[in-house]
């Protein structure tokens, strides 16, 4: 059944995931379940961890035009998708912003924003902007709060956009990043510093929804940040449930099936990973890629097997390609698939090969 001298050679990857996945584990997951529209990458921080790179001088910002194409083809998704709106600062475009929450809200689509809170000027004012979105059809007010955030946006006004939203009747959310003692310290570390960050008792913030995130080298984080913190007892060897359920439309145009941050990577490394250039695709034409995109081999393998053990496997089969010995999480591991040529031409090899070998199977 296997013909070809290679597939022979080297059954590699196609065997690794078949010993230890049921088929349904790669069909099943074909649900999109989220879609982030990255306004602009402009913004009046310049954060030293930003993947993005993001500054009051970076203008890049996403075609309104495609945003709507995008919207309008993924509702056909059933259930149709929530819609982030993300950046840069998308406060920054807020007319731009309310004008698609209300287009989603009209295709029976949710919304939800991630923002610094930079744009808040008082209680008031942020009330009635978020009370006005939440009109229109977002759900969901995030906000970041960490040391790399407060030396560029006053944490006054973070907590003035939470409390906000809250009384306007938006779900909250806080993201922030985590240093070596909130990691170690768990729950009770983040929350402390959370309520004395923002001058909240623990028990309100207890009330909201906390996302503690990794930080990553990618982007400016490359050069100024230096306090990652690598957990050897982390599990490395997860899936990404991410891959394919969260598409997020960079301000280029380019679609990309995850939230991560080879995103931050420049769109000539990250290939692997750009779906379309939506720039000049039709509503016809983006829905089509969007159910294509369920069946992309990469994030299948990525899904089922994560970004770490495909690399593993990439190394097993070619020892001489060079990958770093460590990493803070799935993300970054994912990252040598846009940043180390030699890990992008063997997983593009091994790829094709999966492809044939998975054609034959189903011959
Ligand atoms: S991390 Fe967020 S707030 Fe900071 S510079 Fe980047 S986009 Fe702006
Ligand atoms: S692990 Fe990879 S595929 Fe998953 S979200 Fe992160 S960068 Fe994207």
């Amino acid at each position: 059944m296997y013909q070809t001298p290679e597939l022979r050679r080297d059954r590699g990857l196609a065997d690794f995931w078949t010993g230890r996945l049921a088929g349904t584990d790669l069909l099943n997951r074909d649900r999109i379940s989220s879609i982030t529209i990255l306004l602009t990458y402009r913004c009046p921080a310049t954060c030293d961890h930003c993947i993005f790179e993001s500054s009051p001088r970076n203008k890049a910002k996403v075609d309104v035009a495609v945003a709507r194409r995008l919207i309008e083809a993924a509702s056909r998704q059933n259930p149709p998708p929530v819609v982030g709106f993300s950046g840069g600062e998308p406060f920054l475009r807020l007319k731009e912003m309310r004008e698609l929450v209300l287009f989603a809200a009209e295709r029976g689509m949710i919304s939800e924003v991630i923002s610094s809170s930079a744009w808040v000027h008082d209680h008031a004012q942020a009330r009635a902007v978020l009370a006005d979105l939440l009109a229109c059809g977002m759900k969901t007010y995030c906000t970041s709060v960490d040391r790399f955030h407060t030396p560029f946006v006053k944490a006054a006004k973070m907590r003035t956009a939470i409390l906000a939203a809250r009384e306007a009747g938006l779900h909250v959310i806080v993201n922030t990043q985590k240093d070596e003692s909130m990691h170690y310290g768990g729950d009770d570390a983040i929350v402390a510093y959370l309520a004395a960050t923002l001058d909240l008792p623990e028990s309100v913030i207890r009330e909201f929804q906390v996302n503690p995130l990794v930080t990553t080298p990618v982007g400016r984080a490359r050069d100024m940040v230096d306090d990652y913190v690598y957990d050897p007892s982390k599990d490395m060897n997860e899936g990404c449930p991410m891959a394919t359920e969260i598409v997020t439309l960079s301000p280029y145009g380019f679609l990309y099936p995850c939230c991560g941050m080879v995103l931050g990577e420049k769109p000539e490394t990250a290939g692997l990973f750009i779906q379309d250039d939506l720039g000049t695709r039709s509503v016809d034409e983006i829905a089509a890629i969007l159910e294509e995109l369920k069946s992309d081999l990469f994030f299948k393998i990525l899904q089922a097997l994560g970004p770490y053990r495909l690399l593993m496997e990439l190394k097993r089969r070619n020892p001489a390609i060079a990958v770093r010995d460590r990493y803070v999480g799935a993300c970054d591991a994912c990252l040598e698939f846009t940043a180390n040529p030699a890990v992008v031409e063997e997983a593009r090899a091994y790829l094709q090969e999966c492809a044939q070998r998975l054609a034959l199977d189903a011959a």
